[in-house]
């Protein structure tokens, strides 16, 4: 990423910041600006825990989800594949504040799966990133289908916006619910019906 290396070396001239110093230098003067004063005791260690909180939770950049699908295996298997309740959490890209909750993800394999625990890999690829719900709903099914090519995918997200509760409409209790079906799951109403069926029900879940 050449271009943010300048961005970057442009900023670090700007504000007199050290190579190697800037996720630091750039939470102190956060803390300034909000009003606080980084050198007492209980901030003085936040720009270090910022910084590594930050960094993990935009790790999703640095993982890529082509590589996290490449193993697939052939098989006889024609009936749909679905793991819900994947609990997930990411960042708004409006506010850096987080939202989360919980996506549900089916496939129709064209005899090919993949291993079950790439499906919540791949949701954390994406949602650990910048993002509006819209997109990351899009972008999981869209990378299911590019690269298993089922015959069809479906994305479910449902999610509560920490910058909707905390601030803005301070709406408590709403939650934004998201979809993206692709292939058979919109061609088809029983496969898409038979999906949100199974989605419904409390088929598995603990108690
Ligand atoms: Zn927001």
């Amino acid at each position: 990423m050449a271009h943010t290396e300048e961005a970057l070396r442009q900023l670090r001239a700007a504000l007199e910041i050290p190579a190697g110093q800037e996720w630091e230098s750039v939470v102190r003067l956060l803390l300034r600006l909000v009003g606080e004063d980084p050198t007492r005791e209980g901030l003085r260690r936040t720009p270090l825990r910022v910084k590594q909180s930050l960094q993990f939770l935009t790790s999703g950049y640095r993982s890529d989800p082509k590589k996290i699908l490449s193993r697939t295996f052939t098989v006889k298997h024609d009936e749909m594949v679905l793991v819900k309740d994947i609990d997930f959490f990411s960042l708004c890209e409006h506010h850096l504040i987080p939202f989360f909750g919980r996506c549900h993800i089916a496939y129709m394999p064209d005899k090919k799966i993949i291993g079950l625990s790439k499906i919540p890999r791949l949701v954390e690829a994406f949602s650990r990133r910048l993002q509006v719900q819209e997109r990351l709903t899009t972008q999981i099914a869209e990378a299911i289908d590019q690269h298993v090519r089922p015959l069809g995918v479906a994305c479910v997200m449902e999610a509560s916006h920490l910058c909707m509760m905390m601030r803005g409409v301070q709406k408590q209790n709403s939650r934004a619910v998201t979809s993206s079906m692709v292939g058979v799951f919109r061609t088809s109403d029983k496969t898409r019906a038979e999906f949100l069926t199974l989605i419904r029900s409390n088929l598995g879940s603990p108690g």
